[in-house]
């Protein structure tokens, strides 16, 4: 029996690829391998956001090199946003001649045939095709992380060219599936029992199907669908955002009371400076007519310190705004310069000690917030679904609120018989990053 394992950075349009990817194996014939060093065939699928995620994969790639000295049968994949920048393409070629396959984000439905002419003629395989984003999906079978959720791709690739952003470049042109066909995968999902579905894409704001149907109509869409108890989405944008998806969450009883809706910063000049297209005013009012619509949203958001030439004046005004939203938690970064894009070569980059030294300021921030929110839980019942057993504790369970808080808690009930199922849970103890509880 061969065996297969996928390391996977990123987001959970990665996630939902290393699904895609482990369906294709199995349906080969594959069987997941827990170790990736022990595995017949490991795929390697990268991000590319980040630095230091770039260096990280060279990092284990060099790791890979003793595998196949030991192993000759070794069969090593790379795939996901590096390989669309040509320049990593040409690294993998000169410096890492043990791998066999370099494949783009839209090839993945052409892995199979990758995988089987590596193997009968032992050459090293490439496919990457660039800025014309493939719907593949009604190909796909994914296998998926979880029985009880499932991630459900919406769009592909980006049209917005944020000046800090390399996606566009990696995942191509946005393109929106047809309603029908995303309302219909959704169905079958319904029908094996997932409960809770997260549409997908870099801006599901703009999702516009060839019949004209708006993020708003899918949303409604998939609410009428028998089965489905919860709908979340990933990621909004501020500058695409309606009032009829806000709406969305008075008049849909199965959109989750929470958003993610990246701000980047809290300054006008800097937002501009980002080709986000929205300044904080805009932002102030979407956040307010969320909450008139929906008093116990949850937000979450995305933000860049240091972008070049952020003053101290605009990095004050970051940390107003997130103090005048009060975000339920929020992914910080330092900017990162990716090659390839605007940002990359504006003058006035920040020097890394006052980027540190920002970015520790709003972390204090951030986390003060976060725990202050999470003890209002303190002691009140809350529905959770569960998810698994905790990381933190073997006889303890983790799960998601509405809100999508991360809830680890207590109960007498056996895995097989609680995991995938909703439960009440009293909120005893209120931490940054998470609940505790036990169940009632
Ligand atoms: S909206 Fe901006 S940040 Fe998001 S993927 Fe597109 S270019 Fe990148």
């Amino acid at each position: 029996m061969k065996t297969y394992n996928i390391i996977t950075y990123g987001c959970q349009m990665n996630e939902h690829d290393s699904e895609n990817i482990a369906g294709l194996l199995e349906a080969m014939g594959y069987t997941h391998e827990d170790d990736a060093f022990k595995a017949d065939v490991t795929v390697i699928n990268t991000c590319s956001v980040r630095d230091n995620a770039d260096k990280r994969f060279f990092g284990v790639l060099g790791q890979f090199k003793k595998v196949r000295k030991n192993n000759p049968d070794f069969v090593l994949c790379v795939c996901g946003c590096m390989p669309q920048q040509p320049h990593i393409v040409e690294k993998i070629n000169k410096q890492f001649s043990w791998v066999d396959i370099v494949f783009g984000t839209q090839n993945i439905a052409q892995f199979p045939q990758l995988l089987e002419q590596r193997l009968t003629t032992g050459r090293r395989q490439r496919a990457i095709v660039d800025n014309n984003p493939v719907i593949t999906e009604d190909e796909m079978k994914p296998k998926r992380m979880y029985r009880h959720k499932a991630l459900v791709n919406i769009t592909y690739g980006c049209n917005n060219f944020c000046t800090y952003c390399i996606v566009p470049y990696t995942r191509g042109r946005e393109k929106s599936r047809v309603m029908s066909e995303v309302v219909r995968e959704i169905e079958c999902l319904a029908q094996d029992g997932v409960k809770e579905v997260m549409l997908l894409g870099q801006n599901v704001d703009s999702y516009r199907d060839p019949a004209g149907h708006s993020f708003a109509d899918l949303i409604k869409a998939v609410n009428d669908i028998d089965g489905i108890e919860r709908i979340r989405f990933m990621t909004s944008h501020p500058k695409d955002i309606s009032d009829e998806m806000i709406d969305c969450f008075r008049t849909c009883d199965k959109l989750c009371h929470n958003i993610h809706l990246p701000v980047q910063s809290g300054s006008d000049r800097i937002l501009k400076r980002m080709n986000r297209h929205y300044d904080t005013a805009r932002y102030l009012e979407i956040v307010d007519k969320l909450r008139a619509v929906c008093p116990d949203i949850t937000i979450s958001t995305d933000i860049i310190v240091a972008f070049p030439g952020e003053t101290e004046a605009d990095f004050e005004e970051t940390l107003n705004i997130a103090k005048r939203v009060r975000y339920d938690s929020a992914f910080t970064f330092i900017y990162s310069p990716r090659k390839g894009t605007p940002a990359a070569s504006f003058p006035e980059q920040i020097p890394d000690g006052i980027a540190h030294k920002r970015f520790d300021r709003l972390v204090d921030v951030m986390n003060s917030i976060s725990l202050e929110k999470n003890l209002e839980y303190k002691d009140k019942v809350y529905d959770v679904l569960v998810e698994g057993v905790s990381k933190n504790a073997d006889d303890a369970y983790a799960g998601r609120t509405d809100g999508f808080k991360l809830v680890n808690f207590t109960s007498d009930r056996k895995p097989e018989d609680i995991i995938g199922t909703t439960v009440k849970v009293r909120i005893t103890e209120s931490k940054t990053f998470s609940l505790e509880g036990v169940e009632v």
